[in-house]
């Protein structure tokens, strides 16, 4: 089958690093176009400083990535599902679940497909963890997500923006994690969210879960955006039966009682762009609104301290 064409929007940090390499080497998607308000291209092909000079321009692109900050995503998806595109979406999905739930009533309504990427959640090591836990239950669940920014977002100033989601930019990708994997619904006990006297979003935040189980499993998260020591993705559970079920490297690698169970290398992206393929292939959209609602709910119980002045 012919290559799909698609189109880029917001060629920064991540559309860089993975999208545009794994266009590159995909079997099914082939770039025809980026926009880029700076007017970054790709391998010679056209570039448009907006999406509507790029629908209007090369009618015949009907699928776009959209890899811009949350703030202006709503808007574009909006824009591209007008304009007859397929749309898939970087996350965090939108600022807000208004602005979410109007995106997928829209692209129903309009019989688009919408795609709602989140990290790891195709992955043998995720699933391998959902089977277990299925089985075998929760006692307690850790999720240390600890990185750093400047390291990840060297000098993204929107991130400090209200809604720019701080540190939970990458937090929600734990949640993403850790909604699909358990058995049992969860929200949100309490938060604290540390902000940088200077900034309007969170630097550190903790998170303690309910979840109306019987037992009352320990369920807890701390993210952090200043660890300087490399990467600690890792998200750590006691079954019911007494087994460590440890998740470390963003949801790559399974360990069972210190023994390694499964471990991948970094196809994340690639597995995106291959799910898109089937949901085009099928018309059907994906979209998972677990994370953001128990990330929103975080923001809404969360207590605010101040801590030290954040510079790049
Ligand atoms: P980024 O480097 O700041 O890139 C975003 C790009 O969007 C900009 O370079 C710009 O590209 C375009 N853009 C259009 N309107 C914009 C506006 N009003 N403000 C800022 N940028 C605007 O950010 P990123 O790290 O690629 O992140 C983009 C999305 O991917 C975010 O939702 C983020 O959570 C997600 N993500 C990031 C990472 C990571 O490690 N950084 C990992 C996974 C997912 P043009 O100049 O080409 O228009």
């Amino acid at each position: 089958m012919a290559k799909r064409k698609i189109a880029i929007i917001g060629v920064g940090k991540i559309a860089q690093d993975q999208h545009l390499p794994v266009i590159d080497a995909s079997e099914d998607f082939e770039l025809g176009a980026t926009v880029s308000t700076r007017g970054l291209g790709h391998n010679g092909v056209p570039v448009f400083k907006t999406p509507g000079e790029l629908y209007a321009a090369m009618p015949e692109i009907d699928l776009v990535s959209i890899c811009t900050p949350p703030g202006i995503r709503h808007q574009y998806v909006r824009e591209a599902l007008d304009a007859g595109k397929d749309v898939m979406m970087e996350k965090p999905p939108t600022t807000t679940i208004s602005e979410l739930d109007d995106l997928v009533d829209h692209a129903r309504r309009l019989d688009r497909v919408l795609y709602q990427t989140w990290h790891s959640q195709y992955n043998a090591a995720v699933d391998r963890t959902r089977d277990i836990l299925a089985k075998d239950g929760v006692k307690s669940a850790r999720i240390d997500w600890r990185e750093s920014v400047r390291k990840w977002h060297p000098g993204q100033d929107w991130v400090w923006e209200p809604g720019g989601f701080g540190v939970c930019d990458p937090g929600i990708n734990a949640l993403s994690i850790f909604t699909k994997v358990m058995p049992f619904p969860v929200f949100v006990q309490s938060a604290k969210l540390t902000f940088p006297a200077n900034r309007q979003t969170p630097v550190d935040v903790e998170i303690e879960f309910k979840s109306g189980q019987i037992g009352k499993p320990e369920l807890s998260a701390g993210f952090n955006w200043l660890e300087e020591s490399g990467e600690i993705w890792t998200i750590r559970f006691e079954t019911g039966t007494g087994d460590i079920i440890k998740l470390e490297g963003g949801g790559r690698s399974l360990s069972v009682n210190d023994e390694l169970i499964l471990k991948h290398g970094d196809g994340e992206y690639a597995a995106m762009y291959e799910h898109f393929a089937g949901l085009l292939e099928r018309g059907e959209s994906d979209v998972d609104k677990a994370p953001m609602r128990l990330m929103s709910d975080v923001f809404l119980m969360g207590a605010r301290e101040n801590g030290p002045e954040f510079e790049w």
